[in-house]
């Protein structure tokens, strides 16, 4: 088949690699190249969480987010002008945080994150992208036992899905990292986990490689996508790119990261996505790096050893898809380096603004729409968008075969916020 993909982040380049690999001709559009810095793609965590079956929203937020915004050292911002477009979006994010609907929606998580690590070295394995990838624990700090025993729902919830971690005391800390400050007595190790080291590096080796073995990459921005012909069943999918240009495919895949709602409203969809925009910095020349990530758990942060630095990635800053970065979260990542390393030294730094496309309910749209059957969805990956990638790429390549994807995808129906 002819198969078009819709954007070239982690989603849509694991898609295209999977189907090109299906034998189909397979073109990947994108405005931008792959791993470029207006991708999320290009400046996340790099942090492989297959544990990550606890969503953002979980019981208690609705609480403690107001407090969050008004503390200049929390990691939580929100653009006043833009709050009327986002509370619809808000207001069922908080409500999916009651206890039963995160169950439900870790059950959903499950199935895209726990076996990540492999579907990420199956895609990369044999490629140039495969020297990215890294083993190691994926270790939550805390300052000591009782803030970690605050996080106990959601470790609970790990070890329901069968993730193990070891924990450890100060002593144990000091072995595995004797730069990491004192003040952080009690960690939650969490094992087999990955992490790859320069996430810009690792999405353009995969695009390099799809594009050696046959593949097309074509840079343009995507106006419309429709489905064509009057056959809903039967029928091929269009692409016009700005400027009128017109492609036509058997199937399309939408992969274009908090974009897609756009694109997917083209179609009568409601994605119910909003753009929870994150912040990087990442410090070059350093005199440490850890063996592998932290979340910081006090500072709500990903520190992740990379090939460009030290990098310290994180906030959630609600200031709509198209506004301005702000530089009051880059200030408070500036800050927390010396509270986590406090004789670090390093000789530049690079910063950066990404946006992760999250839905209310933290789980992907994935598969074809009953709308317009050859259009497939594969976005909505949110903080966990680098981790499932080549799963959502897989399975979306799975569904366009006809294979059976061997989990159930209801979860993901595209369709699921529209009004019936
Ligand atoms: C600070 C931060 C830290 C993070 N840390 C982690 C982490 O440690 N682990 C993890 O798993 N995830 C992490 N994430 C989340 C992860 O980065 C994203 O979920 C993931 O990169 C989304 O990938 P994507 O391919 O869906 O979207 P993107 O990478 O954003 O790619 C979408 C592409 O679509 C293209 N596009 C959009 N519209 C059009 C159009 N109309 N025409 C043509 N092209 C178009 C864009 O140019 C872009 O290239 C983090 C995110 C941030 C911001």
């Amino acid at each position: 088949m002819k198969v078009i993909v819709v954007g070239a982040g982690i989603t849509g380049v694991s898609a295209a690699e999977w189907l090109r690999r299906d034998g189909h001709q397979v073109t990947l559009i994108d405005r931008v190249r792959p791993g470029d810095p207006a991708q999320a793609s290009h400046g996340n965590a790099g942090i492989l969480g297959r544990s990550g079956v606890v969503p953002v929203s979980v019981p208690g937020l609705v609480w403690k987010a107001p407090g969050m915004l008004l503390d200049r050292d929390s990691p939580l911002y929100l653009r006043l002008g833009h709050l009327p477009r986002l509370m619809p979006w808000l207001l069922r994010f908080l409500w999916n945080g009651r206890r039963g609907k995160v169950e439900e929606i870790a059950r959903g998580l499950a199935p895209l994150v726990g076996d990540s690590v492999d579907q990420h070295l199956a895609l990369a394995r044999g490629t140039p992208a495969e020297r990215f990838i890294r083993h190691g624990f994926y270790t939550a700090i805390y300052r000591d036992r009782a803030a970690f025993e605050k996080d106990s729902f959601g470790f609970a919830l790990r070890r329901a899905h069968g993730f193990e971690w070891e924990e450890w005391d100060r002593a144990a800390l000091r072995e595995y990292d004797p730069e990491l400050s004192e003040d952080y007595t009690f960690a939650a190790a969490l094992k087999d986990h990955g992490f790859i080291t320069s996430p810009a590096g690792y999405v353009a080796a995969l695009a390099e490689h799809f594009e050696r073995e046959g593949g097309t990459f074509l840079q343009g921005e995507v106006a419309d996508i429709a489905q064509a012909g009057p056959d809903r069943n039967g029928g091929r999918g269009t692409v016009t790119l700005i400027g009128g240009a017109r492609h036509e495919a058997d199937r399309v895949v939408l992969a274009a990261g908090v974009w897609s709602g756009k694109l997917a409203a083209r179609l009568g969809h409601n994605a119910a996505m909003e753009s929870e925009r994150g912040y990087h910095l990442t410090l070059t020349g350093v005199s440490h790096k850890p063996p592998a990530p932290y979340m910081v758990t006090d500072a709500k942060l990903g520190v992740t050893p990379m090939e460009e630095g030290l990098r310290f990635a994180g906030t959630v800053d609600f200031g709509g898809i198209d506004g301005p970065p702000r530089t009051a979260p880059l200030e408070n990542l500036r800050r927390r380096v010396r509270q986590i390393y406090p004789r670090l030294e390093w000789d530049g730094e690079e910063t950066w603004m990404g946006q992760r496309p999250s839905t209310v309910d933290s789980l992907p749209l994935l598969g074809a729409s009953p709308k317009a059957p050859a259009i497939h969805f594969a976005f909505g990956g949110q903080h966990l968008g680098l981790t499932m990638g080549p799963r959502l790429g897989r399975m979306t390549a799975d569904m366009i075969a006809g294979r059976k994807t061997n989990i159930d995808i209801s979860a993901y129906r595209v369709d699921r916020f529209d009004r019936h």
